[in-house]
């Protein structure tokens, strides 16, 4: 058995005994390794939510198509109405959403309008209902109305032809609604990726069986399974991988087969599973990094085969503060997503004193609550154990304290990421 040794450190500033690789530098390297996927299919609208658009899309329509009223109202010709005084106009008809008025508008006459009827011809404004006095079929209306008031001209959203979202764009609710809107039934998207994982380690056990003294239940692989679900790739689950020569290198090479991105957790730390880094150092080009983070310290990244590797810590924390940061971007990227930017941070008052020592960044589970004034703050949800999962259940943003900063007293502005956007 081998054991890994820091002669062995790669490349890229990182590796044991080597310097430790700052969260930007690590985000660097992997943007550079990974390359968006060039397949690509059609599929039917509903089918396209969570895809990446692979071509630009055009307006095929104007939109609206037709001149249109925006308020419930009368449709009159500006020129008819006095400038000051009161106009005294005929309703000859009314003109409904999806069924337009026919006839047509002469000198002194109007038409009752609905939000969204065609404007008749002859007619350019639209009175709103609540600005007329309406006497049998006569309406009359006050002076100081400005021409074209209360109409939406065709077009005037999107003009056919115009560009209407670019290549590279996710298809989220307002895109899809956005494509009905536009009579476009199917689109064409990226393919899936295909991101093939596994667990490493001899303590795992699957759920069902039961566990002998120093096993624990493999966490990993459902937390993984969680994140990846909800990015729209198509998932391999490979379960658990033996501590073992053959089946390390067997699930590697499967793996590389199948899949555009592999993702294993454990075995990366420093005199740990000794056959991971054995197996990559034959079949791969990967760098073991030392990353000045915490959690999430060791950090495996570079190619098996073909495919892109993450060799991701085991603890389920570093697990999934690892797949946020660096996984997660790199997979979008892949996908062929052109906004790859991360949630918004922002700066909110922490009311915890939080527990830090210069020389990594952290990214301490917190919760973003209101103060008793209305404020928004953040406060520790306080044991930072990296085997918690219960501290990532338990909080709902990450507060992400820069590599220099020691320990943050009470008062202080920090920096919060928070778990869930609304789209
Ligand atoms: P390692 O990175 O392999 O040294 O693992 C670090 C810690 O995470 C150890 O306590 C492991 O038992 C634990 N761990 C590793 N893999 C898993 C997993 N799949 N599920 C839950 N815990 C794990
Ligand atoms: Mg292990």
């Amino acid at each position: 058995m081998s054991k890994r040794s820091t002669s062995s450190a790669a490349a890229c500033g990182g590796g044991h005994g080597a310097a430790a690789l700052s969260v930007d530098e690590a985000l660097q390297h992997i943007a550079s390794q990974a390359q968006p996927v060039t397949g690509f299919e059609k599929v039917a609208l509903r089918s396209a939510l969570g895809r990446v658009l692979a071509k630009d899309i055009y307006s095929p329509i104007d939109v609206p198509a037709h001149t249109n009223s925006a308020m419930d109202g009368y449709a009159v010709k500006h020129g008819d109405l006095s400038a000051s005084g009161v106009t005294e106009l005929k309703v000859v008809g009314t003109s409904w959403a999806g069924r337009p008025f026919s006839g047509p508008v002469a000198p002194g006459q109007c038409v009752r309008v609905m939000t969204g009827a065609v404007m008749p011809d002859g007619t350019d404004t639209v009175i709103m209902q609540e600005q007329v006095e309406l006497e049998a079929d006569t309406v009359r209306i006050g002076g100081g109305h400005k021409g074209g008031q209360n109409v939406r001209a065709a077009g005037e959203d999107l003009s056919k032809g115009q560009l209407v979202f670019a290549a590279g764009k996710q298809v989220s609710p307002p895109e899809l609604g956005m494509l009905a809107s536009l009579g476009v039934a199917e689109v064409v998207v990226k393919r899936r990726l295909r991101v093939a994982f596994f667990s490493t380690g001899d303590e795992l056990r699957s759920i069902g069986e039961a566990l002998s003294k120093g096993e624990i239940y493999d966490s990993n692989r459902y937390t993984l399974f969680a994140m990846l679900s909800r990015l729209e790739v198509d998932i391999i689950d490979m379960g658990v991988v033996r501590d073992d020569r053959e089946a390390t290198k067997d699930a590697f090479l499967e793996a590389a087969r199948n899949a555009d991105v592999i993702v294993t957790s454990g075995g990366v730390s420093v005199g740990e599973a000794d056959y991971v880094k054995e197996t990559l150092d034959a079949l791969g080009r990967v760098s073991f990094w030392q990353i000045a983070m915490k959690p999430g310290r060791p950090l495996a990244f570079g190619h098996v085969k073909d495919a892109v590797f993450f060799g991701l810590p085991g603890n389920p924390v570093s697990v999934m503060v690892t797949f946020y940061q660096f996984v997660g971007p790199a997979l979008r990227r892949m996908m062929g997503q052109s906004d790859i930017s991360p949630v918004p941070a922002f700066r909110v008052r922490c009311e915890s004193r939080l527990k830090k020592s210069p020389g990594r960044m952290e990214f301490q589970r917190a919760l973003l609550e209101r103060d008793e004034k209305g404020e928004l703050v953040v406060r520790s949800t306080g044991q930072q154990g990296s085997g918690l999962l219960h501290s990532m259940s338990g909080a709902n943003c990450f507060v992400i304290l820069p590599k220099d900063w020691g320990t943050v007293e009470p008062g202080t502005l920090v920096e919060v990421q928070p778990f869930y956007g609304i789209i």
